[in-house]
């Protein structure tokens, strides 16, 4: 079947790129790739990857391409799931006999739900779904398919589930599938280089952080893995397809969560000269990081959370705050740059337990900082909880996790910590962590150490103050 896989047009400068943990538009211009559609196109003979939101693309651009196809499968997430139907529809009017499928972890768990929302989706596809499109574009009748839930006779139907991909390396590599039909300078993030280009090494990851999306609803807690070999292989292949491309980020969830693989890819690496940085937890001896570190690693995105140990404890982190921090100093003596993810709103939260998050990050003094309200994404332990105990709006639907712009809204709010209080903690905290006498000598030394990156911060900052100011403006919930 002509196939297109199609991530839509959302709001302006949403990010629900795989690497989005939460889908939403940044403090500032922000895409991931397109990895989990990426993977099923290389699988796909000659089908056609459109990611719209980085190639700013509108409704407009992209119906036209439902007449040219015989099927289309959408990204879809929670937030955005209710425009996403609206593009299927479009689609649809344009091609009455265009097959729709959605994919992503708003369908894997609820998957009769979404079948529903609109006629204008035929199926949707479960668990990990490479190999399940992949039959699907092969014009296999949907009802013989693993892991398919799809409308037979009017009703609802639900086949059986997709075993997951236990032989990583039986995917074929996503560098080609980027190289045929995106633009690496269409993607950024913030704390890495420019342009830059991210591909999984394996899925899943091994800890139970309860407000976690992916290996709660299609990844899993066993890391599955590529070979080194293999991995070694697709990176000296990028090197060759982008030779502009700045760094290489591996987009594992925890890509340390198996150390010796992750030495023994930086050591297969070092001969290719390529600077890579990934995801990392604080809790990586210091053996490994200088290995990884001797080898090519610069920068680690590492998700400390919270600085309360009892919060930490909640949401089962599986780490220890002083530990976090050794490794904080670890990562420091080495030369290794941290970005620090911190999550505010989380069960347990206190007016007294953001103040002394505050005071942890500005202790363990990540490089730069992502601040998140507490997302309680539907398939998830946190989201369980927080309907049993009340912590979401009667009228909340999925849509509240975002704003009218697409940016994030504090879902829970708690008898003592209104949500409104959550959400404007979030702008007190980076104005606290960046506007410090030495945080902003150190970001100032860094554009007179790189030149290059001065008209980039100097973009990202102004987009950063205006966030700011917004953010203040924007209603809690709508
Ligand atoms: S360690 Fe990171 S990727 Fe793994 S479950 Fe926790 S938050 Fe998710």
């Amino acid at each position: 079947m002509r196939t297109l896989f199609l991530n839509p047009p959302s709001y302006q400068g949403f990010d629900g790129g795989a690497g989005a943990r939460y889908q939403a538009k940044r403090e500032i211009r922000s895409y991931w790739y397109p990895t989990w559609l990426a993977q099923p196109a290389a699988l796909v003979p000659d089908s056609l990857l459109v990611d719209a939101p980085p190639a700013g693309l509108t409704l407009a651009d992209v119906v036209p391409l439902a007449r040219q196809h015989d099927l289309v499968v959408l990204h879809t997430s929670s937030p955005t799931f209710r425009g996403d139907v609206g593009v299927a529809e479009a689609m649809k009017a344009q091609n009455p006999a265009l097959l729709v499928g959605f994919v992503g972890a708003k369908v894997a768990v609820e998957p009769a739900g979404s079948l529903l929302a609109s006629d204008a989706i035929d199926f949707v596809a479960r668990e990990e779904f490479d190999f399940t499109i992949a039959e699907v574009a092969q014009g296999r009748p949907l009802g013989s398919i693993d892991g398919i839930s799809y409308r037979d006779n009017g009703k609802v139907t639900h086949n059986a589930d997709r075993a997951m991909v236990e032989d990583m390396d039986s995917l074929p590599f996503v560098t080609p599938v980027y190289k045929r039909h995106l633009r690496a300078e269409d993607y950024s993030i913030g704390y890495l280089r420019h342009p830059y280009i991210s591909l999984y090494t394996g899925r899943g990851c091994r800890s139970r952080c309860t407000f976690c999306l992916w290996p709660q609803t299609v990844g899993g807690h066993r890391y599955r893995t590529r070979s080194v070999g293999n991995v070694v292989e697709e990176v000296e292949l990028a090197q060759h397809l982008f030779p502009q491309v700045k760094e290489l980020f591996f987009d594992d969830d925890t890509f340390t969560d198996d150390r010796p693989r992750a030495e023994a890819i930086a050591r297969g690496l070092a001969r290719l000269g390529m600077t890579w940085s990934c995801n990392a937890k604080a809790n990586v001896p210091r053996e490994t990081l200088r290995v990884l570190k001797d080898n090519g690693l610069r920068l680690v995105v590492v998700g400390y959370e919270s600085g309360n140990q009892q919060i930490l404890n909640n949401v089962k982190k599986g780490l220890r705050v002083d530990r976090a921090r050794r490794f904080a100093q670890d990562c420091r003596d080495l030369g290794i740059t941290v970005h620090g993810t911190f999550i505010l709103g989380l069960p347990g939260e206190t007016r007294e337990t953001i103040e002394e998050t505050i005071r942890y990050a500005k202790d363990v003094n990540p490089h730069t900082i992502q601040v998140s309200v507490a997302a309680p994404y539907p398939g998830t332990e946190m989201y369980q909880r927080a309907k049993e105990n009340g912590w979401l709006p009667d009228d909340s639907d999925d849509s509240a996790l975002v704003s009218a712009q697409g940016t994030q809204l504090p879902a829970l709010s708690y008898p003592h910590l209104e949500h409104t209080e959550i959400l404007n903690s979030v702008d007190s905290f980076y104005k606290r962590f960046y506007f410090r006498a030495g945080k902003l000598a150190e970001m100032s030394a860094e554009l007179f150490r790189r030149p290059d990156m001065a008209a980039r911060r100097l973009r990202e900052g102004a987009e950063f103050v205006r966030f700011l100011g917004r953010h203040a403006r924007t209603p809690a919930v709508p």
